[in-house]
Parts: structure tokens; sequence; C-alpha cells
């Protein structure tokens, strides 16, 4: 019989990418999604699978899923700044309140849980390159907060499932992940970038643009879940990419990529908005065997070609 898995964030990002190889690996895919974030174009190419069922639900109120489960994956959140500040409460209570009812859901079906938490538990970092013994250096109280702790909370009380119910439990820390189907105007840098460059308006870097992030492909970090999923290890692991670089050159590799001659503009850079981020993956290498494959070249190639595919009137849509 086929396995069967409830994705939470069904029609986000991330989510929708791994309803695709979930699926692929033959499993049952239940994908659940308030579309606070997410849009449905991103899984209608699903719709008519047989092995696939979507839920249109917020998954704060309650989880349900009929029959047998054999594991939850809980993607559901916000996952850009500019949407966390901009939906702060839901963010917060998604991350707790929405992790809370997945863990129950989990254990009444004795199923395994694995939560997308992200490198923003480790804040603006003090330690570098961040490994998983690094505890942080996060501001409650700042904008940034809402979603940080929130996603603090979510690791601690998924401890606390595995230490107290023994649930089996894998918490992924997600690193800066992009590829097809991010949303063009959610504020990220690369969606933010390709799209001045398309609509031939100045790239907006932040502060100096001396910040650092370490980009990772999509297939790379689906590759990395589907790995910690079916793994027996229950600490957490980053999954990301360490090839790393300040935001002003990349600003100017997209101007290359895109062969366009946009001007670079130089904005306040956002509170608490981490100075540099890179992860040691060396647990991920032992652990699950595994490394990012995708060079940021061939990656950001595939990713332009997506964003040069959308229609006219998507490329000119603002939401912020
Ligand atoms: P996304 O915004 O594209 O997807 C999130 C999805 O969750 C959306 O479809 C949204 O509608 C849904 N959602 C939000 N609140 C919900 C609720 N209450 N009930 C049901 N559905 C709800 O973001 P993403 O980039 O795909 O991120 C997915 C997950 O991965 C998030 O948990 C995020 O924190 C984590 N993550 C992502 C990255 C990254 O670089 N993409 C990095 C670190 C962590
Ligand atoms: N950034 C920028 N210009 C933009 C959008 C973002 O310079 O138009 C910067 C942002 O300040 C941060 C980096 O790019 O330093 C990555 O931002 P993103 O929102 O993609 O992710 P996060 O800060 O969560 O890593």
């Amino acid at each position: 019989m086929a396995k069967r898995i409830l994705i939470t964030g069904a029609a986000g990002f991330l989510g929708s990418h791994l309803c695709d190889r979930f699926l692929k690996e033959g499993f049952e895919v239940i994908g659940m999604d308030n579309l606070i974030t997410g849009d449905l174009r991103n899984i209608e190419h699903l719709m008519k699978e047989r092995k696939f069922d979507f839920h249109h639900h917020d998954i704060t109120k309650f989880v349900h899923a009929p029959g047998e489960l054999d594991y939850i994956l809980h993607f559901a959140s916000p996952a850009s700044p500019i949407d966390y500040l901009k939906i702060p409460i839901q963010t917060l209570k998604v991350g707790s309140v929405g992790t809370l009812h997945c863990l129950g859901l989990a254990k009444e079906k004795n199923a395994r849980i694995l939560i997308a938490s992200t490198s923003e538990v480790y804040g603006d970092p003090l330690v570098h390159p961040q490994n998983e013994e690094y505890y942080g250096n996060v501001n409650a109280i700042g904008p940034r907060g809402v979603y940080d702790e929130a996603k603090r909370f979510q690791e601690s009380i998924t401890m606390a499932y595995h230490r107290f119910h023994g649930l089996e439990t894998r918490i992924a820390r997600i690193f800066n992940t992009y590829g097809p189907r991010m949303r063009l105007n959610d504020g990220r840098v690369i969606p933010a970038f390709i799209g001045q460059a398309l609509r031939g308006e100045d790239l907006t870097v932040f502060g100096d643009g001396s910040q650092t992030r370490s980009f990772c492909y999509v297939d790379d970090q689906v590759e990395g879940i589907y790995r910690l999923l079916l793994s027996d290890y229950s600490d957490p692991v980053n999954i990301g990419n360490p090839n790393e670089i300040s935001i002003l050159d990349f600003a100017r590799e997209i101007i290359k990529l895109t062969g366009t001659d946009q001007e670079i503009v130089f904005k306040e850079l956002p509170q608490d908005d981490p100075l540099q981020r890179q992860p040691d993956i060396s647990r991920a290498r032992e652990i699950l065997k595994w490394e990012p494959k995708v060079s940021r070249e061939e990656g950001m190639k595939i990713t332009y070609d997506y964003f040069k595919s959308l229609s006219p009137e998507e490329l000119q849509k603002r939401e912020h």
C-alpha cells in the first residue's frame, strides 16, 4: 500500500515542490493550505492526480486528516520578511498553535512529523558559519521576532513531543532557498531583484550590501528534506548551500545574468537584518550523505527563465 503523507503549506513555494516529489516517489499526498501567502496555481497541475487531495484549510483552527497517515511535513508559515511583518499574528499562530495541532495529529495517527524550521533561529549570528550547536542571537521583541520566536517555539514543542510522547520527529533548519514558484512580489531578494531587472527598474540593495546570504536551489533542498524525513535522526539538521555571497555582489550577478544595465540603488537596512549567514552542513553530509549539487549559476538561470515566462500583467502586479 502507498504511504500517506500530509503536507501543510502545500500551495506555497517549498510545499508545492514537496508535493511533486512525494507523488513522484509513489506516496499518496494530502495537501493543506489556507492560501494566505500561497497560490493554487503552484499545484493546479496536481489537481487531477488520483493520489493527490487538496484541503483548503487554516491549520491554526484545527488539523484533521481522514484515514491512516504515515508522515506529516509541516511547512505552513509565511516565510518572507515582508509577509510576516504584514501578518505578524498569523505568523506567530501558525508556528505555535498550528504546530501544536500538527503534532497532536501526528500523535493520534502514530505518524512521523518533519517541521520546517529555519536559519532564522540563529538570528543575527555571532558564530560563523552556523552549526546546529549554536543557540542563536534573536531579538524576541524586534519586528522579525514574530517569525524567529515562532520557529524557536516550534522546535521546542516538537522536541517536547519527541521526548515526552516518544513521537518520531525531524527538524529541518532551512537556509535561504530559491527557484521557480517563488512569488514575484514576496519581497525576498531573488524575486525582488529579478522582477526589478525585468521591469527595467533599479535594483534595491538594503544597507551597503555587505550582508551575506547563501542560496540553495529548491531541488537540492527537497532532496535534503526527503532524506531527513526518511532518516532516523531527531536532532535539528541544517539544510542549505554553503556558497556564501554578499548582497551587493549578488545584485551585480543578477545584472550580468539578465543582461540588463540596471543601476544599483541603496535603501535602508531593515531592523535586525542578519549581517551574515552561511550553513555549516557537516551534520547533513555525515548523517544524510547529502550536499547541494546545483550551482548558483545553474539554479539562477532556471529561476530567471521561470520569472521571464510570467505574463506582463503578472510582472507589473504590486503587493507592497
Ligand atoms: P510560502 O509562503 O511560499 O509557503 C507557505 C505556505 O503556507 C503558503 O502557501 C501559505 O498560504 C501557507 N500557510 C500559511 N499559514 C497557513 C495556515 N494558518 N494554514 C494553512 N496554510 C498556511 O513560503 P515557503 O518559502 O514555501 O516556506 C515554506 C516553509 O519553509 C515555511 O514554514 C518557512 O518558514 C520555511 N522556510 C523557508 C525558507 C525559504 O528560503 N524558502 C527558509 C527557511 C524556512
Ligand atoms: N534585500 C535587499 N534588497 C531587496 C530585498 C532584500 O538588499 O530588495 C536583502 C535583505 O536586506 C537581506 C537579504 O537581501 O539582507 C536577503 O533577504 P530576504 O528577504 O531574501 O531573506 P532573509 O533576510 O530572510 O534572509
